[in-house]
C-alpha cells in the first residue's frame, strides 16, 4: 500500500476502526483484533518518522566488538524509551492502570531483589524498571566507560533483562495508551522506536519467544509494511 503521507486524526481513526482491510485480511487479523488493537490498523502501521533500512541499522558493524555494540545501543534505547514514556506519564496513573499490563491483558509482575513477586500498578512497575536500568547503566562494573575495561561475565544476560523491560514499556503504551499516543500525534515515533527495538532484539537474540508473543502481530505487520516500502 502507498499513500502514507497524511496522518489521520484520532476521530477519523475511530470511524474506520471497524472496517475490514486488505492488509488485515492478508495478515489474518480479524476485525475483533483490530477493534481491540487499533495500532494494527494499516493507516497507523505505515506511519514512521523514517523509512531507513532497520536491518542495516541494527546489524553489528564490521570490526566492532559485539559487547560494545550492545552497550551503546542499550544506553541509546533507554534514553529514547524513557523520554517517550515520560511524554505519556500523566496518562498512566494507579487509577487508570492498576496493573502493569500488555496486549491480551498480559500482566507484568515485578520481582524484587529478594525474589519476591510484587503486583503493582503500571506507573510503579515502570518506575521500578527505569530505576533498575538507570542503576545498571551507571554501574561502572557492568557498563564500563573507561578504555580497556572488560565487560563482566553475564553481561549479555543483564542486557537481555534491560531489553525485556524496555520492550514491556512500549507494549504497555501500545495496549493501554494508544489513544493518547494518537491524540499527541506520536504514533510515527512509537512505530519507529518499536520497530528498531524489536529488530535489534531479534537480531542479537535478546528476547525469548514467549516475551515477544503478545506483540507478534504488530511486529509482523510492521515488517511487511517496511519491506513493501523498501520495494517501492
Ligand atoms: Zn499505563
Amino acid at each position: 500500500m502507498g499513500g502514507c503521507h497524511s496522518y489521520p486524526s484520532a476521530s477519523e481513526a475511530e470511524d474506520t476502526a471497524q472496517q475490514p482491510t486488505d492488509i488485515g485480511n492478508k495478515l489474518g487479523i480479524n476485525n475483533n483484533n483490530l477493534e481491540e488493537r487499533p495500532y494494527l490498523q494499516p493507516q497507523y502501521v505505515c506511519q514512521r518518522i523514517t523509512h531507513t533500512d532497520m536491518h542495516a541499522l541494527t546489524a553489528l558493524p564490521p570490526g566492532l566488538d559485539q559487547s560494545e555494540w550492545l552497550a551503546s545501543n542499550t544506553v541509546a534505547f533507554f534514553k529514547h524509551i524513557n523520554l517517550f514514556s515520560s511524554a505519556l506519564s500523566e496518562f498512566c496513573t494507579p487509577s487508570t492502570c492498576p496493573t502493569a499490563c500488555g496486549p491480551g491483558n498480559t500482566v507484568y509482575t515485578w520481582t524484587d531483589e529478594q525474589g519476591r513477586k510484587l503486583k503493582c500498578s503500571a506507573p510503579l512497575y515502570f518506575d521500578y524498571a527505569m530505576s533498575y536500568i538507570q542503576d545498571l547503566l551507571t554501574d561502572e562494573d557492568v557498563f564500563p566507560t573507561k578504555a580497556g575495561s572488560a565487560f563482566p561475565n553475564g553481561f549479555v544476560f543483564l542486557v537481555q533483562k534491560v531489553f525485556l523491560l524496555l520492550f514491556r514499556t512500549l507494549a504497555h503504551i501500545y495496549w493501554s495508551h494508544y489513544r493518547e499516543t494518537l491524540a499527541l500525534g506520536l504514533q510515527p515515533h512509537l512505530n519507529t522506536l518499536f520497530s528498531h527495538l524489536s529488530l535489534f532484539s531479534l537480531q542479537h537474540g535478546l528476547l525469548e519467544q514467549e516475551d515477544i508473543q503478545p506483540m507478534e502481530d504488530l511486529i509482523t505487520a510492521l515488517g511487511q509494511e517496511s519491506s513493501q516500502h523498501l520495494e517501492l
